[in-house]
């Protein structure tokens, strides 16, 4: 544990923080208020879960997202289209904001999560562990794929009343995704990980 102070939210008593067990929380010892809290097993959650997510990544961008049925023609997407069309017509800042944040971000997020996580389940540090895993927490509000997602699904509901539309398996690959994503968020201990460097870099 670093040998910094931390503040209470609530009532702004300063602390020094003492090394947590799994599960534990440290409470403010003036007004109750919890300072900060060590998930359990957060390591091998957050590994699992952006493993799923990354397999869920893959599929999302290989099979086809959805399928058009309009007069008669049958028009197959996958989820690059989106940006192609965007392209062509020349909405090409839009086009490289849609990339970047539904597909290069999530991307960068997810394998930047596992190449730090990964070797710490080994008590190995890898290279530049720290400036990756920065990275990764710099672009947690940046990695939309929930919004991707709701536009996709108004677009979906706006084009069915003239068109039938078939999901395909990358869209489902995408609501997953988005949910094993949300998950490794939610499991993710930035304390535990960056203690984890600490001890590991000390070896
Ligand atoms: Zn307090």
């Amino acid at each position: 544990m670093p040998s910094t102070i931390i503040a209470c939210q609530d009532c702004d008593l300063l602390h020094r923080p003492r090394q947590l067990r799994d599960g534990q929380r440290a409470m403010c010892s003036r007004c109750g208020a919890v300072l900060y809290r060590r998930k359990r097993n957060s390591l091998d959650y957050t590994v699992v879960f952006s493993l799923s997510a990354l397999i869920f990544f893959l599929m999302a961008n290989v099979f086809p997202f959805m399928t058009f049925k309009y007069e008669g023609r049958v028009q197959e997407s996958v989820l690059f289209s989106g940006v192609k069309e965007l392209f062509v017509q020349d909405l090409w800042a839009v086009a490289i904001l849609v990339l970047i944040v539904s597909v290069v971000f999530p991307l960068l997020k997810i394998t930047g999560m596992l190449y730090v996580l990964l070797p710490l389940k080994v008590n190995r540090r890898p290279w530049k562990a720290s400036n990756i895993f920065r990275m990764v927490e710099a672009l947690h509000p940046w990695a939309m794929v929930d919004v991707y997602m709701l536009g996709v699904i108004v677009a979906m509901v706006k084009l069915s009343d003239f068109a039938t539309i078939v999901p395909g398996a990358a869209l489902y690959s995408f609501a997953a995704l988005l949910i094993f994503m949300a998950a490794a968020g939610a499991t993710l201990d930035p304390h535990d990980v960056w203690e984890r460097l600490e001890v590991v870099e000390r070896v």
